[in-house]
């Protein structure tokens, strides 16, 4: 029998030419990309974990066929998750309530919920960090960003509710302008002139981290029992890694209408761990990062008391494009999720 996955952790850098996944409000008709600033005070560009992780759980919610696997509000989109579903508001306790919220939805298990009534928590099983700009990559990015004069947009006639186009919110008022959807924040600082010329487009490589903990899916937080049978603990931990393989083969976020980005590669590493230790993380912004993790995993095997089929807890999986990523996480797909050993 495999072993089962503990944690993974997928560390590399994907490059995106000509993109506006992510940005930072709309000055004048300029909107601005995401800054973010480095430990050595280098200024560089991102695209923040709450867009990526957003990214993926829609990738996970397109991929099911069976919608009913999901509760009312994830049927919907709702970013409420299962603070919406009314057979989880109506429990008495916290347990009761997470337990629920699990066995009635499989991206509330995967993605996580806060509930107010009963107040409750239950964390994410998958964590993302920014996707950050390689700095000595991104030096000679120009952004198309000029100040043009114009009429102040303003909204005409009923709002949908939707994603703006511009800053990416989702489940908000949007309004139809000029072949984009935008919320009114977004559309009160636009101007009519040509306004698609005056959005910022990027590219560079961007370093990913981001972690699954297959090891929690289905597990309640309160009581530490599992709630649901293992097939589909199963089912939830392959939905998962498919909603990775695409929302790389595919990235859709902000402003993709216009501006839908030129994936050009993705290469780096998954650490897969296969008991109950965590996954090593360097940042793929380190030249020397697939060497760094490749020395810790040797080490920590080394020193491990656990035997896995006397094979070694921490496995390191190297990839060097979009399609060998998909192989490897086709490899992992094969695997089952971890499962604790709990007294009761
Ligand atoms: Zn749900
Ligand atoms: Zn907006």
């Amino acid at each position: 029998m495999s072993d089962g996955i503990f944690e993974m952790a997928i560390l590399g850098r994907v490059v995106w030419d000509l993109h506006s996944l992510n940005n930072e409000g709309t000055v004048g008709n300029v909107t601005e990309p995401r800054t973010v600033v480095l430990a050595n005070g280098e200024k560089t560009d991102g695209i923040s974990g709450e867009m990526l992780k957003h990214i993926h759980a829609e990738n996970l919610w397109i991929l099911e066929a069976n919608k009913d696997s999901f509760c009312e509000a994830c049927k919907r989109l709702e970013p409420a998750r299962a603070d919406k579903n009314t057979n989880v508001t109506k429990k008495n306790t916290p347990q009761d309530a997470v337990r629920q919220a699990i066995i009635d939805c499989t991206l509330c298990d995967a993605h996580g919920f806060l509930i107010q009534k009963p107040t409750v928590a239950r964390p994410s099983t998958i964590e993302f960090g920014w996707a950050v700009g390689i700095p000595e990559i991104h030096r000679d990015i120009h952004l198309h960003a000029r100040h043009a004069l114009g009429e102040k947009v303003k909204p005409k006639g009923a709002p949908q509710t939707g994603k703006c186009d511009s800053c990416g919110r989702d489940n908000v008022d949007v309004w139809e302008i000029e072949q984009q959807k935008l919320c009114k924040d977004c559309a009160a600082t636009l101007t009519t002139s040509q306004m698609i010329y005056h959005r910022p487009t990027r590219s560079g490589a961007y370093a990913v981290v981001t972690v699954f903990q297959p090891w929690k899916i289905g597990l309640n937080n309160v009581n530490y029992a599992y709630e649901i049978d293992d097939n589909k603990r199963k089912e939830r931990y392959n939905l998962v890694l498919k909603a990775y393989q695409t929302m790389f083969m595919r990235t859709e976020g902000a402003m993709t209408t216009t501006r839908l980005p030129h994936t050009e590669g993705f290469e780096g590493l998954i650490v897969v761990s296969k008991a109950n230790m965590p996954a090593p993380i360097i940042s793929p912004l380190r030249e020397d990062y697939k060497d760094e993790i490749k020395k810790i995993a040797t080490m920590m095997n080394q020193t491990s008391n656990q035997s896995v089929n006397e094979n070694e807890i921490l496995e390191v999986m190297e990839f060097s494009s979009i399609s060998s990523f998909i192989e490897k996480m086709k490899g992992l797909l094969e695997r089952r999720p971890y499962k604790l050993t709990l007294e009761k």
